[in-house]
């Protein structure tokens, strides 16, 4: 392991002979770069959203998940970079364990990188590195363009998820409510948390 290894704080905050989650070894390619949206039933709900930049998954915890109205910004905590094996990570991890609880994959699919300057794109880790990330997501649940920014300055900076305002806007949706199932399983937070495989 590198000590400029990205996965260095994902690893060290897991037991792996104790929690179901990938530990990062395989990759499984797929058309495009992934992104992927957690719902995480923790010491508290949250929704994690991550996008596969540079071979890992930059993650950032929405405690209130995603809207489709432009109109609200939800805050967004940057976390630890994750595995790209953890996009299709659904299960229980045991309580005790880091982030112990349950994992569905609400949403899942990939996406493409919004911002350009004078034509060209801008790369991902550069625009995360300003604070200012476009991206259309090509979910199932989720389509169309989503705004990451930052505000403030320090490196704890808080993030906003905002969705921007095009034809995939939906204002009067509640998206998390109407839509509260796996994205690939259909089930819910307690048939995974009971092992049912639907
Ligand atoms: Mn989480």
């Amino acid at each position: 392991m590198s000590p400029d290894d990205p996965l260095k704080a994902y690893r060290e905050k897991r037991d792996f002979e104790r929690t179901p989650e990938p530990s990062g070894g395989e990759v499984r390619r797929r058309p495009g770069p992934a992104f992927v949206i957690q719902k995480h039933r923790a010491s508290t709900l949250h929704y994690d959203f991550r996008i596969e930049v540079d071979g890992v998954l930059k993650s950032w915890a929405v405690p209130k998940g995603p809207s489709t109205n432009p109109r609200d910004k939800r805050l967004a905590i940057p976390t630890e970079d994750h595995p790209l094996d953890y996009a299709d990570f659904e299960g229980t991890i045991p309580e005790g364990e880091y982030g112990g609880g349950t994992v569905m994959v609400w949403d899942i699919g990939s996406y493409r990188n919004l911002k350009t300057e004078d034509g060209r794109e801008v790369p991902m880790a550069e625009t995360i590195a300003r604070g200012h990330v476009t991206v259309a997501l090509e979910g199932s649940k989720l389509k169309g363009g989503y705004a990451l920014i930052r505000t403030g300055k320090s490196d704890n900076a808080r993030w906003l998820l905002v969705k921007m305002d095009d034809e995939a806007a939906e204002p009067g949706l509640d998206v998390v409510a109407a839509l509260p199932h796996s994205a690939l399983t259909g089930r819910g937070l307690d048939e995974i948390a009971s092992g049912d495989s639907g």
